[in-house]
């Protein structure tokens, strides 16, 4: 029995399904989870000593590679110092002051510990502030796992054909509507019904989790119109998307300005960390200003707000998302005329350091899309590429990642593993 199998064992006894977060379960792909013991740059290592080109990422926050140096160094410096005060720090402002510096339509900001915590309060303050009780998000859109949001989400929840939690009361559903992403028809025929009731639209402004979805030319555009017009907020969640695909996310890339934006990931350097801010007289009514309640034990812990501040200060550099962008964009492209000549239907697609492979002939633009991809190629895919020692989200349904550290050699290193695996898809 290998390592990797005897640890999936003993953690399915005292974890359920012998995991932390369901998707790393590989329930979809089939067989079971490396362990990894160790990572660095592109590569992480499993309990086996299998080393893999990683495209997962941590699932989006290792953008400057795993383990960087600097970050590890920011990290012990600030352990060294107490792991947690509860009480207001330097570095937490200084945090906040570069978030609001590099994303101007963050007026200020309040930190978190995790995205779910982040869009689960910008909702809330939506709510507060207009005095709403609806909220607009999109099918196949993943805003972490508060009730309200947990509707038609992406991800996990498509990954295992289970579209909506158990555990939601309808009641807390209710408010939801839920509508197809891209459709913005659909978008003025709910606020036409529900206008003056409609507090948010929340919405991924590039989708990640339902494998990768690119907003249509004036979709976003249109989802700013329609909330400035009928008095809601727009929320870019962009836990994912932030300093992702841009020193300025999505917005920065579209030029469109969301009321609130929430931040999780790359922020956080790897470690436990989210945000949401936005619009200063929204802000205003978070406690102890307004009456919105929003708190946590954990909120800016010195540890994670060192390890985000080293990251920014990395990813700031000149050229960075340049390079960082032709990169996916060459991993993408040699991946596309790989399995062309291979005579296997399949697209794919990147913004910034962020992409999506689809076994499809066609970048799709809807979850129905992506649904309709060859879900069974993908797995073989996965696995001929596992074995070969290239590690890519284990779900169709899954956005992947690459970092600083993933150079030529690595690309290359990847494209001949894929070319193997690609031939091996029946
Ligand atoms: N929003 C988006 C767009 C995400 O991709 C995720 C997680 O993948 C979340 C929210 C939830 O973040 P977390 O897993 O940190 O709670």
């Amino acid at each position: 029995m290998t390592r990797n199998a005897e640890l999936y064992e003993r953690a399915c006894r005292t974890i359920p399904g012998g995991v932390n977060s369901p998707v790393r379960a590989y329930r979809s792909v089939g067989g079971t989870p490396p362990f990894i013991e160790r990572a660095a740059g592109p590569y992480v290592w499993d309990a086996d000593k299998q080393r893999y080109i990683d495209y997962v990422g941590s699932w989006g926050p290792a953008i400057l590679g795993h383990a960087h140096p600097a970050v590890i160094k920011a990290v012990q410096d600030a352990a060294v110092n107490g792991l947690s005060f509860g009480a207001p720090t330097e570095g937490e402002v200084q945090l906040a002051e570069m978030l609001c510096e590099r994303m101007p339509s963050i007026e200020q900001v309040r930190m978190v510990s995790s995205g779910t915590e982040a869009t689960m309060s910008a909702i809330r303050l939506a709510r507060g502030f207009t005095g709403r009780d609806k909220i607009i998000k999109f099918e196949g859109c993943y805003h972490g796992h508060a009730d309200s949001l947990l509707v038609k989400a992406g991800s996990g929840l498509l990954t295992f054909g289970n579209p909506t939690s158990a555990g939601v009361p309808a009641e807390f559903a209710a408010h939801t509507l839920v509508l197809d992403y891209n459709d913005l028809d659909a978008v003025e025929a709910a606020f036409k019904e529900y206008g003056g009731q409609i507090a948010c639209i929340i919405v991924e402004p590039v989708a990640g989790n339902m494998n990768m979805v690119q907003p249509k030319p004036g979709f976003l555009q249109g989802l700013r119109e329609q909330c400035t017009r009928h008095g809601a907020l727009l929320i870019f969640d962009e836990v994912m998307t932030g300093f992702r695909v841009g020193p300025q996310g999505v917005q920065g890339r579209v030029g469109i300005t969301p009321d609130l934006t929430t931040l999780a990931k790359v922020i956080g350097g790897g470690m436990p960390m989210g945000a949401f801010g936005g619009r200063r007289d929204v802000m205003a009514k978070i406690a102890p200003l307004g009456p919105v309640y929003q708190a946590g034990t954990l909120s800016g812990n010195p540890i994670a707000v060192a390890a985000g501040i080293t990251t920014l200060r990395l990813i700031g550099e000149p050229d960075f998302y340049a390079r960082l962008e032709t990169q996916t964009a060459r991993l993408v492209k040699g991946l596309c005329s790989l399995a062309s000549e291979a005579g296997i239907p399949f697209s794919a697609d990147s913004v910034g350091g962020m992409f999506g492979i689809y076994f499809r002939d066609t970048i799709p633009t809807s979850l129905a899309e992506v649904s309709a991809s060859n879900v069974d190629a993908f797995n073989q895919f996965f696995h001929a590429a596992l074995s070969r020692g290239v590690m890519f989200a284990p779900s169709a349904f899954e956005a992947g990642f690459v970092s600083a550290m993933h150079d030529d050699a690595v690309i290359k290193n990847t494209l001949d593993v894929a070319q193997a695996a690609f031939a091996e898809i029946t």
